[in-house]
């Protein structure tokens, strides 16, 4: 048992926690302590410490008192909204303390003036049984009186358990999105499997991986530096399973992002409300409300051990439906994610604080998840704080199922079109989406879950429509683009026709499409251009399939190599290749081989953390390094059935090298197996692959295009960068020429080429694509009637008229507008 003895670090007035002007701080869901209300203008520190992190906006410190300990003080309520401008530091993170050393001096008018409060929360956020005793009366205090005792129990004797040295690692953030949710929770876990205590450190700033919540809150974006530190027996260890969860994404099936946020329109439209696109689509509909009903929950409870059990029986109750999943992979995808908000323990653990502070199971649970929710807002990183809705849906969840109740989804009218401030993913997936044309919110993100719900019900969505929304009343008429981001509330007659029209062209179109079936797609002229679909599941091919696909152009087999401790065997690999294969019912399936590395990690592959994954050990070049792992997946592709479907491609090939090994290995398996032989094929993903196209094509039997990664490679930017998401542009002419030079260098071949990257679902590129000379385009399955529906309109000649220009326009942007033009022209 270990006692610390606070003294106060400000003069002014003690205040119970309770009092505080702010229900985050006054439920205890930061933790418990006491408050000041200053009068004066210097923090010091409460007690001999390390000074763990200063905030960015300057107004709280972070102190690591010892023995598992940890304080934050505070200074005012909504602090953070000044900016730092009243704050100026005395000391640096790192720094050790003495109890009376000064912290921060503040101005105190600017704080009074500024903020909610200058009452200062004094908190003990860690070790989790800390209890305080002995708490100064509310009233006068001075610097160094007495404010309260924290004594360790057991959570604080297991945290002072890991003691000896503290191991650190300093590396990169390599996640291309930055540490978002996923991520966490397997740092959390990985640190927990070790029995290390982990704490990642950016800059001022650390999070204890033992709260997913705590790791986001920490804002790393890509690139940014960080500092793995871990302590204990297996601290060694923890930082090997830890790096390359940092490194790159492990995620197999990827949670498709919706739809990129398209740049608000060049040409300023008056009547249009003007957000962000998040799922692609046009609609005209009745505007219909959703505005939120708070359920009635008692505030307070009597016996909090009866709450206690209460919330533990709505926690499994909501951890049993989640775990249940959800139809299609979307929704699925979303409540696994949903399944790991459930298990945070910090979330639990803030919301049981509350109970024994006297609190309701529901009112704890939902301040509990409000509190994390302004931790991740708080964050500056536009992905993360998208998490803080899944986190109040997972709460009000929750709530429900204490209360026994269900949210009364609202009765939608025909072609609804619903409007809201925010939408949860639970309440998007209990509305009627036979009677949902679109959705438009004032906040949200294009990243959100639910605008990934909404893509993949086909339901188009526009988001950050802000105060326009307001304008769009109850059965108003609406026209929603989802494609261009905008709302227009009461549009003229004119501009309803027009709409009306276009909708009925894509609709009857896409019909055309979907009733000629697997028919292969034509050009008015009659030249055979094949829509294929890419995949990651069994899933996905039956949904491409049942679009119309004529067959998979693009199997990505990671899926079956992440997130698993061991690799696939043979058995397993060649069972789930039979499995697309079969639901592809003979269709041509092009597996490409596993492309990890770079941003797909595989830990039991033990591969190097690197500097520039991009440019590093990815693709293909993993497997010439372990040439044991592709062997095993090249059997197990001759092991498949169905062999005559089967098509192998190479990804991230830079060299006709690469090729004549992966061709020599398959010779030789082929040899010894014996059977059909099967076609080989390289992904163009290289400005080196695009301008040495024949010599490739001298090993290959066909090329496809991985849009996504020339794009990246010819532009020198990172496709998972947000700051360049709008500069990363596969129309940029540079990225066209390599295209129409790769179908050239392999016309003299006579090799065929496929575009398999996000390019060849643009429907502004995809003439271009065919223009240049691409007679195959695989997409999302979700695609593929739209795209056929356009091959059939479009003359080979006009389209090779076109992509000639695109050629020479200066820049991508310029592309897209003579794209668009071409477009009009078509229809
Ligand atoms: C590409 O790079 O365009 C591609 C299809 O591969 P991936 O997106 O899986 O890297
Ligand atoms: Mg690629």
């Amino acid at each position: 048992m270990v006692e610390v003895k606070l003294a106060a670090p400000l003069q002014g007035w003690a205040m119970p926690l309770a009092t505080v002007p702010d229900p985050v701080f006054a439920g205890g869901m930061m933790g418990d302590g006491m408050a000041i209300d200053p009068v004066g203008d210097t923090l010091y520190a409460p007690c001999d410490a390390r000074v763990v992190s200063i905030h960015a906006a300057g107004h709280a410190v972070t102190l690591d008192a010892g023995e598992g300990l940890r304080l934050l003080v505070h200074v005012g309520i909504d602090t953070v909204t000044l900016a730092g401008v009243p704050f100026s530091a005395c000391v640096a993170a790192g720094e050790t303390v003495r109890a009376g050393d000064p912290l921060l001096r503040f101005d105190l008018d600017a704080v009074v003036q500024g903020a909610t409060a200058a009452a200062t929360p004094i908190l003990v956020v860690e070790p989790e049984g800390a209890t305080i005793s002995a708490r100064a009366d509310e009233g006068p205090i001075a610097v160094g009186d007495p404010l309260y005792y924290v004594t360790m129990g057991e959570a604080g004797a297991k945290a002072t358990a890991q003691t000896g040295e503290t191991l650190r690692h300093a590396m990169t953030v390599g996640l291309p999105h930055g540490l978002h949710a996923r991520p966490a929770a397997r740092i959390v876990a990985a640190a927990r499997e070790t029995g290390a205590a982990v704490t990642l450190v950016s800059g001022d700033r650390q999070g204890a991986a033992t709260s997913p919540v705590s790791l986001l809150s920490l804002g790393l974006a890509h690139g940014d530096a960080v500092t793995i530190e871990a302590r204990g027996a297996r601290a060694a260890a923890a930082i090997a399973a830890i790096v390359p969860l940092l490194t790159a994404e492990v995620d197999i099936t990827p949670i498709a992002r919706p739809h990129s946020a398209k740049p608000v329109p060049a040409t300023v439209d008056p009547d249009a409300a003007v957000g962000v696109a998040a799922a692609p689509g046009l609609a005209i509909g009745t505007a219909c409300w959703l505005r939120p009903v708070v359920p009635d929950i008692p505030a307070t409870c009597d016996d909090p051990a009866a709450e206690q059990a209460r919330l533990t029986g709505a926690i499994g109750a909501v951890g049993a439906a989640l775990d249940a999943g959800g139809h299609g992979a979307q929704l699925a995808s979303v409540m696994a994610a949903h399944r790991a908000i459930i298990d945070d323990p910090d979330l639990i653990a803030a919301a049981r604080r509350a109970i024994d502070a006297g609190a309701s199971a529901a009112a704890a649970i939902l301040a509990a998840a409000a509190a994390q929710g302004a931790r991740l807002r708080a964050s500056g990183n536009a992905r993360v704080a998208e998490r803080a809705d899944d986190i109040h849906d997972v709460a009000l969840r929750v709530v429900h199922a204490l209360l026994g109740t269900t949210e009364a989804a609202p009765v939608l009218p025909d072609r609804a079109i619903l409007v809201a401030h925010d939408l949860l993913p639970s309440q998007l997936a209990a509305l009627d989406a036979r009677r949902l044309a679109g959705v438009a919110l004032a906040g949200g993100g294009p990243t959100s879950h639910v605008a990934i719900l909404a893509a993949g019900l086909g339901v188009p969505m526009v988001v950050a429509l802000g105060a326009a929304i307001d304008g769009a009343a109850d059965g108003a008429t609406v026209i929603l683009d989802g494609d261009a981001g905008t709302l227009v509330v009461a549009p003229t007659t004119d501009r309803l026709a027009a709409a009306t029209t276009t909708i009925a062209e894509r609709a009857a179109a896409e019909a055309a499409a979907r009733a000629a079936g697997d028919r292969p797609a034509r050009t008015r002229d009659g030249t055979a251009v094949s829509v294929f679909a890419n995949l990651g599941s069994v899933e996905d091919a039956r949904a491409a399939a049942a679009a119309g696909a004529e067959g998979c152009g693009l199997l990505r087999t990671e899926f079956l190599f992440l997130d698993r401790e061991t690799p696939p065997t043979l058995d397993e690999q060649s069972a789930d290749y039979a499995g697309v294969v079969a639901a592809l019912a003979g269709k041509p399936v092009v597996i490409r081989l596993l492309d990890v590395g770079g941003d797909k990690p595989a830990p039991y592959l033990d591969l190097p953390a690197e500097e520039n994954p991009a440019l590093g050990v990815r693709g293909i070049r993993v497997g010439l390094a372990q040439p044991a792992v592709l062997e095993t997946q090249l059997r197990a592709i001759l092991a498949v059935p169905d062999r005559a479907a089967c098509r192998i491609m190479v990804p991230m090939v830079a060299s006709g090298d690469e090729m004549a090994q992966v061709r020599a290995m398959l010779d030789r398996l082929h040899d010894e197996i014996g059977g059909a032989p099967v076609q080989l094929g390289a992904m163009v993903e290289t400005p080196a692959a695009a301008v040495t196209a024949d010599l490739i094509a001298a090993h290959a039997d066909f090329l496809s295009i991985g849009s996504n990664d020339l794009t990246q490679y010819v532009l020198a930017m990172d496709r998972g960068n947000a700051a360049l998401a709008g500069g990363i542009d596969g129309l940029h002419p540079a990225v066209l020429r390599l295209i129409g030079q790769t179908c050239a260098r392999a016309a003299t071949t006579a090799t065929p080429v496929s575009v398999c990257g996000g390019l060849a679902a643009d429907p502004l590129a995809a003439p271009i694509l065919v223009g240049l000379g691409v007679r195959t385009l695989s997409v999302p399955p979700a695609r593929v009637p739209a795209i056929k529906a356009l091959i059939a309109r479009l003359d080979l000649g006009a389209a090779e008229a076109h992509a000639r220009t695109a050629l020479d326009t200066p820049s991508a942007s310029a592309a897209r507008a003579l794209a668009r033009a071409f477009a009009e022209e078509m229809r």
